[in-house]
């Protein structure tokens, strides 16, 4: 410049013309000379920017060592979880010294001032609680053993933490990325107006160049001058582009064709300057936004703005990997094109956080649970943000919310001690969870399962409470629900066993606090097995419904009537006065059972079995009064139907003795105690034995000899008759089989339990016995009573066992239904008339006339009649003379062991000492 200058003035003698030509060639270079001071000036403030820049970049950097730090320590403690030792693998001694470092470098590059360095702080302070916070809920993980569940809440609190991290983070990096595209868009200005003097340099001279050729005054020199500054300003433009930290590059609007790109580009793009030439600009985008690209640069070229912000555009590298980019772009010639000159700084991490700060939001916004988050303002927890289900499950809307006093909100009934439980936690700031019953504005009751959390500053100070809950009205309710039918018998709708036990406690403890007395009436119904055998199961439900009716209104409203079980009901009176008074009232239920009652078109009589215990007289505990009125209506049972009987002492030994000997039994079964008595059936007329009934005998080490009419319903009830059954058969089958050989004709009967029906394969059992005993089917009789003829499916059964050669005997007949129609269903080989009915000979002219009717249907049939208990003449010439076919009975011989029966076959009568009764 200065030589310019130097050269104008050495020059006085030359003519106006070349003065003039002088001046403008001054005028150029002057104009050259300021666009290249224009050009240093902005070199020298560019060196400031792009300082400032690299530590904004540095910044963004450290921000997101931080972010990756924090999110590996986080995926580390997940993916040990269960692991020994797994709290310390989130937070290694590296990853803690590496945090540390970051905030050191971060505390001294930030800029952004006072306010962003509090929030590095505030940052600082919760990174150093978070892993205090994940190591509190790995130890309550490690107490609650290996796999169990995280107590929530404290997980919940680490991770809110991290959340509070993140964000925090996030917005650091926001405001320097803010700072970064400011200072991206001014670096491209620069660029720019650097150009635009470039290309007035170049003008001026070019200008220059053709005066001095014109004038052929100093041409020369003012040409190699312009070029020397143009030549320095495009050096300087290149230095710079290229060094840029940003990614820059330049295309053709018009073709996309990139004309230039710089490093930072090549290496954010994956591509050398050579690669990316041959790519048109699109394909720097995905092709799903190649459109919305093009679309962007028409209405840039149209806008008439030559440059701006075109916001976060997703990019694409050569290899295919898509990535965000925060764009500016400038219009401007380049090289002769019309171009586009772009900076794309990488935002992905941040807008990959920022995704994932949405996804999170919105996962609050979408959750099933109520969200509530409440400051805690004087005290108070007034509420700052609730999610739509909140609205959803309380009818509240969230603007009503918003400010609201959680307590108020949410409706609870604040009194329960659930909910006073709750507000003692948060004032002691800590954690709760609670079942609360609440209501909505409209009245209506609903229940929620509700947990309360604060949520800590870096002082451990709570500042918020998050409050979670769902709806759990359908659960409770079906738990509810469930309770009641667990107390309740579905049929009858009466209280069922576990229905008396929960009222009977309250019952006895207020008979104890007002001095009253209190009844069991245990009911079982009579033969009512029968009723559901003979008419079915519906006729059956009929029946207990109208009994559970009955029952029910004789006894007031402080009383109980419950179905204890399928036919047995249980009544429990209250403050009737003395004993009698209940006798009376216990009574008069019986009785009330026994109107007739139509089901189908058949005409019921419900008839019970009742046995009363009262309080305190026989016991002041709810179970053993029970356990006395079920033994009382056990001997009332045995005593006939339709009996009561009131519990005393004898009742109680006896019932003390039948569970010893239930106990003695299970003993006898697995000790083979067991042996059998033959009882000869005799031709009344000769006294020929024709065959033998084979009877059970128990010989218990404590209770001696015990009759089979003791231990026999005793077996039956506890099931142990179905092995005591096969015992006997297996050795009446054998004994048979030895006096066959002798007497081919003879016939041994073998009492079968209609238990064994119910709860054995009896045919299977039986023809096994028989294959292995080698007897011959028809050498044997199974006697069975009417009930089990009247049982659904027994006929089968009984067809069957026929089938195999056996003969079946109708045991005790007369004493059960003798339902004409069940004997026509199914005709017996023999009558067992019942010795009840022999017993009336020459007594009761009923028994007489039954027992000929009996004879005669036996006859009629073409079934052998079989009187039992005979032990007079007069029984015996009074069946003779009536056409009794065989008899049984003390008259003719008793019981006896083998041995004796075998010599009563040999010679028709017993031997003294091998009498067994
Ligand atoms: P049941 O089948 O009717 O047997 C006849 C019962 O009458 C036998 O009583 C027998 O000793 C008794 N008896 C026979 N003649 C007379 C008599 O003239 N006068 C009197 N007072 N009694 C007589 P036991 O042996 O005590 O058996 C009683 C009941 O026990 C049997 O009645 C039968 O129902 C049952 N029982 C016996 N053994 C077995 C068995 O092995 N299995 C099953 N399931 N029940 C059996
Ligand atoms: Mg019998
Ligand atoms: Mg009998």
């Amino acid at each position: 410049m200065d030589a310019v200058g130097t050269h104008i003035q050495a020059a006085p003698t030359l003519s106006r013309h070349v003065a003039r030509t002088a001046a403008i060639a001054v005028a150029a270079a002057l104009v050259v000379c300021l666009a290249v001071s224009a050009t240093i000036g902005a070199s020298f403030s560019r060196g400031e920017d792009d300082q400032r820049l690299r530590s904004a970049l540095a910044v963004t950097s450290e921000l997101e060592t931080l972010l990756t730090l924090h999110a590996a320590a986080n995926t580390d403690f997940l993916e040990g979880v269960g692991v020994a030792g797994y709290s310390s693998r989130g937070w290694p001694i590296r990853r803690a010294a590496a945090v540390a470092g970051t905030y050191d470098r971060l505390e001294h590059d930030l800029a952004g001032g006072a306010d962003a360095l509090k929030k590095l702080r505030q940052l600082r302070r919760l990174s150093t609680a978070w892993p205090q916070e994940l190591d509190t809920a790995a130890r309550n993980l490690a107490l609650a053993n290996a796999g169990d569940i995280v107590q929530p809440m404290l997980l919940q609190h680490a991770n809110k933490t991290l959340s509070s991290i993140m964000t925090l983070i996030s917005d650091l990096r926001s405001e320097e990325r803010e700072q970064i595209a400011d200072m991206q868009f001014r670096a491209q200005g620069q660029l720019v107006r650097q150009r635009i003097s470039l290309a007035v340099a170049s003008a001026a001279g070019a200008l220059l160049l053709l005066f001095a050729l014109f004038t052929r005054q100093r041409a020369s020199l003012t040409k190699i001058r312009s070029q020397i500054v143009a030549g320095e300003a495009q050096r300087r433009f290149r230095e710079y582009f290229e060094q840029h930290p940003v990614s820059m590059l330049i295309f053709d609007v018009h073709s996309y064709e990139i004309l230039t790109a710089n490093a930072a580009a090549q290496r954010q793009y994956g591509a050398t300057l050579e690669q990316l030439r041959t790519l048109p600009a699109d394909q720097l985008r995905p092709a799903a936004d190649v459109e919305e690209f093009r679309r962007d640069i028409q209405a840039h070229l149209e806008s008439g703005t030559r440059g701006g912000a075109a916001g976060v555009r997703r990019h694409r590298r050569a290899d295919g990997e898509i990535f965000y980019v925060d764009v500016t772009y400038h219009l401007l010639d380049f090289a002769g094109h019309e171009a586009c000159f772009v900076t794309a700084h990488d935002v992905t991490a941040h807008e990959q956080a920022k995704e994932s700060l949405r996804v999170r939001s919105r996962a609050l916004d979408a959750s099933k649970n109520a969200v509530i988050i409440s400051g805690k303002i004087d005290g108070n927890s007034t509420i700052t943000y609730v999610n739509a289900a909140f609205e959803r499950i309380t009818g509240r809307s969230a603007q009503e919310a918003i400010g609201a006093e959680l307590w108020n909100l949410i409706g609870c009934d604040i009194s329960t001690p659930d909910a006073r439980s709750m507000r003692m936690a948060m004032r002691a700031e800590s954690e709760g969870a609670s079942l609360l019953q609440c209501r909505r504005r409209d009245g209506s009751v609903y229940w929620i399962d509700l947990h309360v959390a604060p949520v800590l500053d870096g002082q451990d100070r709570p500042t918020h409470f998050v409050t979670v809950f769902s709806d759990v009205s359908e659960r409770v309710l079906y738990q509810e629900q469930l309770r009641t039918q667990a107390h309740e018998d579905a049929l009858t709708r009466l209280p069922n066993r576990l229905g008396l036990k929960a009222t009977l406690t309250g019952m006895i403890e207020r008979a104890v606090s007002e001095g009253n007395r209190l009844a069991l009436v245990f009911l079982d119904l009579d033969n009512f097995k029968e009723v559901n055998d003979t008419l079915g199961h519906t006729a059956g439900d009929q029946v207990l419904c109208e009994v559970a009716r009955r029952l029910s209104g004789a006894v007031s409203r402080q009383e109980l009537v419950v179905r204890y079980a399928g036919d047995e009901f249980v009544a429990a009176l209250y403050g009737r006065g003395d004993v009698d008074s209940f006798m009376a009232a216990a009574t008069a239920m019986k009785e009330a059972l026994t109107h007739g009652l139509t089901v189908g078109n058949r005409l019921i009589v419900p008839q019970a079995s009742v046995g009363v215990a009262v309080f305190p007289d026989h016991s002041r505990d709810p179970d053993t009064l029970l356990k006395y009125a079920d033994a009382a209506m056990y001997r009332a049972k045995s005593a006939g139907p339709n009996s009561i009987l009131l519990f005393n002492h004898e009742i109680a030994v006896q019932d003390n003795r039948r569970a010893t000997l239930a106990q003695a039994l299970r003993h006898a079964v697995a000790s083979d105690a067991f042996s059998l008595a033959y009882q000869p059936r005799v031709n009344p007329a000769t006294g020929t034995p024709s065959g033998f009934e084979a009877l059970v005998r128990w010989q218990d080490p404590e209770h001696g000899d015990v009759s089979p009419s003791v231990f026999v319903p005793i077996a039956e009830e506890t099931g142990l008759i179905v092995q005591i059954g096969q015992w006997v058969l297996e050795h009446a089958c054998r004994q048979t089989k030895a006096w066959a050989s002798q007497h081919p004709d003879i016939v041994v009967s073998v009492n079968v339990s209609p238990v064994q029906f119910e709860r054995s394969d009896l045919p299977a059992m039986i023809a096994a016995t028989l294959e292995r005993t080698a007897v011959s089917a028809r050498n044997i009789e199974l006697e069975i009573t009417e009930g089990v003829l009247m049982a659904p499916g027994s006929l089968v059964t009984l067809r069957a066992l026929r089938e195999m050669g056996l003969s079946i005997a109708i045991d005790d007949f007369g004493t059960g239904y003798s339902s004409l129609g069940y004997i026509r269903s199914f005709l017996a080989d023999r009558l067992k008339l019942d010795m009840s009915f022999v017993r009336g000979i020459g007594r009761s002219h009923a028994d007489e006339v039954i027992v000929k009717a009996v004879l005669a249907m036996g006859r009629t049939l073409g079934m052998r009649v079989v009187a039992e208990g005979v032990e007079t003449p007069v029984q015996l010439e009074f069946l003779l003379s009536n056409g009794c076919d065989e008899v049984q009975g003390y008259w003719f011989a008793r019981p006896m062991n083998a041995a004796a029966a075998h010599a009563y076959l040999l010679h028709g009568t017993a031997q003294e000492s091998t009498r067994v009764t």
